[in-house]
């Protein structure tokens, strides 16, 4: 994308414009209705899956007076709106996009907002691996137009409006949302897409049409 070559050195700070970018020229909110089906309990019980923690990926402290505290009720799935990047190790892809989101600048001739933390609570790489992002005490932070509080945000590493997410992205996505579930008793009804809750493409009709199929409860 043209207008994100500024600040293309950063990996994943485009992410982060792609979102800004997406809430802006949106051209319709398409609500996804993630219809639960009848086998799937209304309580779920999934253990953690393995995440890589803050201090594995050497993140920097939270800026915790640039964030609100919250209670996660419900949950938000994004994709991060660029092509993927196969060959970066997670633990490089968080470092940088905590590094850009911290940072105040600019964005398209705009000011950036310097944040708190990465944006997310969780990243799910290209090879499945989940990283930890923001602490979910803390809401996460958007470009687009949508109260953030009490929303557990989850991002999946891909431009999904023409990639196609991978099958250990989406079984990994799977047990996240499984045991976030469990552990904030967060209905199926309350498993958002982004553009569900804001005018946005997130997290892209490929990843879109597969929701409804994946398996949240176990
Ligand atoms: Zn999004």
């Amino acid at each position: 994308m043209r207008v994100l070559a500024a600040a293309s050195r950063f990996i994943l700070s485009t992410p982060y414009h792609r979102v800004f970018i997406a809430g802006a020229f949106a051209a319709a909110f398409i609500p996804l209705l993630l219809i639960p089906s009848p086998a799937i309990p209304k309580s779920a019980h999934c253990s953690k899956p393995p995440i890589v923690p803050r201090a594995f990926w050497s993140a920097k402290p939270a800026i915790e007076n640039r964030m609100r505290t919250q209670n996660p009720k419900s949950i938000v799935i994004h994709h991060t709106g660029v092509p993927a990047h196969p060959h970066v190790r997670l633990e490089k892809k968080l470092q940088d996009l905590q590094r850009y989101s911290q940072r105040p600048g600019s964005e398209e001739g705009r000011p950036k907002r310097a944040l708190g933390d990465i944006p997310y609570h969780f990243f799910i790489g290209y090879s499945g691996r989940i990283g930890e992002g923001r602490g979910l005490e803390f809401a996460g932070d958007t470009r687009t137009n949508y109260d953030t509080a009490d929303k557990i945000q989850i991002v999946v590493e891909g431009e999904f409006m023409s990639e196609r997410p991978q099958a250990k992205q989406l079984a990994a996505l799977e047990s996240l949302v499984c045991w976030l579930r469990s552990k904030f008793a967060v209905p199926v009804s309350r498993i958002k897409a982004h553009q569900d809750v804001a005018s946005t493409s997130c997290p892209g009709k490929n990843l879109l049409e597969i929701l409804p199929r994946l398996k949240f409860a176990k």
